[in-house]
C-alpha cells in the first residue's frame, strides 16, 4: 500500500465522513484516505449521545433569523435526500411532530409573527393554539396557567442519528471507491508541509498527501495553530449535557423561544433515537478541554485557546451582560448533582409545567463539546462554523452546532475547493440532482 494520497482527511466524525462520501461518489479523486484516532467513527460529538439528534432546518429554531434559516434549510435537506436515496428513513432518520412553543403573551405574539414571517420558507408549518397543542401533547398544558401558542408540523423527519449516518457515509464511500483507505485507531500527531506535499505523522507511520482536510473538531484549530495558521482565532469549548425524564411524557420535539441576548439555543425536549426516552437539554457549561469525557490535555487546550488580552476581552464582554452572566453561571450549576437537577427542573417546567425534580435524572456520559470560535481580531464570539483556508492545499474546519445538519453542505463546499485546487473533476450536476434538488 502506498503511503501517498491525493486527499487525506483527518477526523472520522460526521464532517470528515461526509467529505469522504462526497469525494468518493461525485469526484474523480485518485486516492483518498481518512484517519480516525478512535476505534470507530463518530464516537465524540457526532455520536447520537453527543448531540441533540436534530436536523436543524430553521423552522422551530427561534435563534435563527430568516436569513440564517434560508441558508441552513438548503443544506439540511441534503441529509433528507441522502437518507431517501439510500433507504435510511425510519432507521437512522425518524419522523416526529415538532414545534416551537411560545409561553406567555409576549412569546405568543412572537410565535404568531414568526409563523407569518417564515410562512413562505416553511409553508408546511401550522399555527397551533392551546387546544390544538393539548390534543397533540397533553402534558404541555397540564398545570399550565399562561397562554401558549406553537408553530409546528407533523410531516417531517427531524430526528437523525448522526453517528450511524457517519458510518453509512464510510460504507457507501467504500462501496463506490474500493481503494478509499480508512484508518481507525490512527491518531495524526503532526502535520507538516514539505515540497508542496503535506506529511502526516502517526505514532508508527508517515503518510503524504497533496491536499489535507482537517475535520477534527476542536483539534482542527489545534493543528492549525501548530502550523502557524488561524492565529487570529481562539476556541471557547462549550459543553452540552442533558437530563432524561423518567416518564415518557412527550413524543414530539418541543423547542422554546430563544432569549435573543443569549449566545446558545434554549433547551428543548427530544425523544432519544437510541432508547426512546425523552431528553431535555442541552445545557451550556464552559469546559476547559477539547474532548468531553476524555482525560484533559492541558498543552493541547492551551495551544488551541491562544490565551491573550483579546480572549480576556471577549470573556469580559460576555460577562458584562447580565443575562449572559447569569446564563453561564446557571449552566455550570446544572452540572452539580441534586442542586443542578432542581435548578434545571425550572427550565423544563417552561415546556412541562407539572414536571418535578424527582421526574428527571442527569444523563450520565451523554453530551458533547461545541468548539465555539473566537475571532480575536474583532474580539467576537462566532456562533457558527469556521474554516481556516489561506489558499494553500490544507483546510481546517471547526464545526459547532448545527455542524451535523450542515455536514453535506460543508462537504460540498470542501469538495469544490479540493477538486478545484487539484484540478480534479467534480460532478456538481449530479450532486445538485441527487442531494439538492428543490431545497
Ligand atoms: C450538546 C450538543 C448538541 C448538538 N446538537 C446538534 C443537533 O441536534 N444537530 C446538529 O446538526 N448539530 C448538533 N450539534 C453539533 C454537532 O454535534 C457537531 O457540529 C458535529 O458533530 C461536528 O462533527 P465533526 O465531525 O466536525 O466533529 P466530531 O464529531 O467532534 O469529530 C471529530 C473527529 O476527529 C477525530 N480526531 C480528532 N483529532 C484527531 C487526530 N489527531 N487524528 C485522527 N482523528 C482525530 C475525533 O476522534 C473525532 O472522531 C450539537 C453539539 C453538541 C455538543
Amino acid at each position: 500500500m502506498s503511503n501517498h494520497y491525493n486527499v487525506a482527511i483527518v477526523g472520522g466524525g460526521i464532517t470528515g465522513t461526509a467529505l469522504l462520501f462526497m469525494l468518493s461518489k461525485y469526484s474523480k479523486v485518485g486516492s483518498i484516505a481518512l484517519f480516525e484516532k478512535y476505534d470507530d467513527f463518530a464516537t465524540l460529538n457526532s455520536n447520537a449521545k453527543g448531540n441533540s439528534q436534530t436536523m436543524h432546518c430553521g423552522d422551530i429554531e427561534t435563534n435563527y433569523t430568516l436569513e440564517k434559516a434560508r441558508k441552513v434549510k438548503k443544506t439540511a435537506f441534503m441529509t433528507d435526500h441522502y437518507t431517501d436515496m439510500y433507504g435510511y428513513k425510519d432507521k437512522y432518520h425518524l419522523k416526529c411532530t415538532k414545534m416551537a412553543l411560545g409561553v406567555g403573551d409576549e412569546e405568543v405574539a412572537y410565535i404568531k409573527k414568526r409563523h407569518e414571517d417564515f410562512k413562505e420558507l416553511f409553508p408546511y408549518m401550522e399555527l397551533w393554539n392551546a387546544d390544538q397543542i393539548k390534543e397533540i401533547e397533553p402534558a404541555v398544558l397540564d398545570g399550565r396557567k399562561e397562554n401558549v401558542m406553537a408553530m409546528g408540523s407533523h410531516e417531517h423527519y427531524p430526528i437523525v442519528d448522526w453517528g450511524e449516518i457517519s458510518k453509512t457515509f464510510v460504507k457507501n464511500a467504500k462501496d463506490i471507491k474500493e481503494d478509499a483507505d480508512v484508518f481507525l485507531n490512527t491518531q495524526i500527531i503532526d502535520i507538516t508541509k514539505e515540497n508542496e506535499k503535506f506529511r502526516l505523522k502517526t505514532k508508527d507511520e508517515e503518510y503524504t498527501a497533496d491536499f489535507v482536510v482537517v475535520d477534527a473538531g476542536a483539534h482542527s484549530l489545534y493543528f492549525a495553530h501548530k502550523m502557524g495558521r488561524g492565529m487570529e482565532l481562539s476556541c471557547l469549548p462549550v459543553g452540552g449535557s442533558f437530563y432524561y425524564s423518567k416518564k415518557n411524557i412527550i413524543d414530539s420535539k418541543i423547542y422554546t423561544v430563544q432569549n435573543p441576548k443569549l449566545p446558545f439555543a434554549a433547551i428543548h425536549g427530544d425523544p432519544d433515537i437510541t432508547n426512546g426516552r425523552v431528553r431535555f437539554g442541552p445545557t451550556a457549561p464552559i469546559i476547559p478541554k477539547l474532548e468531553r469525557y476524555k482525560p484533559a490535555k492541558i498543552r493541547e487546550f492551551l495551544t488551541t485557546m491562544k490565551f491573550d488580552a483579546s480572549v480576556v476581552s471577549v470573556g469580559f464582554g460576555l460577562l458584562k451582560e447580565k443575562d449572559i452572566r447569569n446564563y453561564l453561571i446557571k449552566n455550570l450549576l446544572f452540572e452539580i448533582p441534586y442542586f443542578g437537577r432542581k435548578l434545571f427542573t425550572k427550565e423544563v417546567q417552561k415546556i412541562l409545567p407539572s414536571i418535578e425534580s424527582k421526574d428527571l435524572e442527569f444523563a450520565e456520559k451523554v453530551g458533547g463539546l461545541r468548539p465555539q470560535v473566537i475571532d480575536k481580531k474583532n474580539r467576537q464570539l462566532l456562533l457558527g462554523e469556521a474554516r481556516i483556508d489561506d489558499g494553500d492545499n490544507i483546510i481546517f474546519n471547526m464545526t459547532p452546532s448545527p455542524g451535523a445538519t450542515s455536514c453535506l453542505g460543508n462537504a460540498y463546499k470542501d469538495a469544490k475547493l479540493v477538486t478545484d485546487r487539484l484540478g480534479i473533476e467534480l460532478d456538481c450536476d449530479l450532486i445538485e440532482k441527487e442531494l439538492i434538488r428543490d431545497n
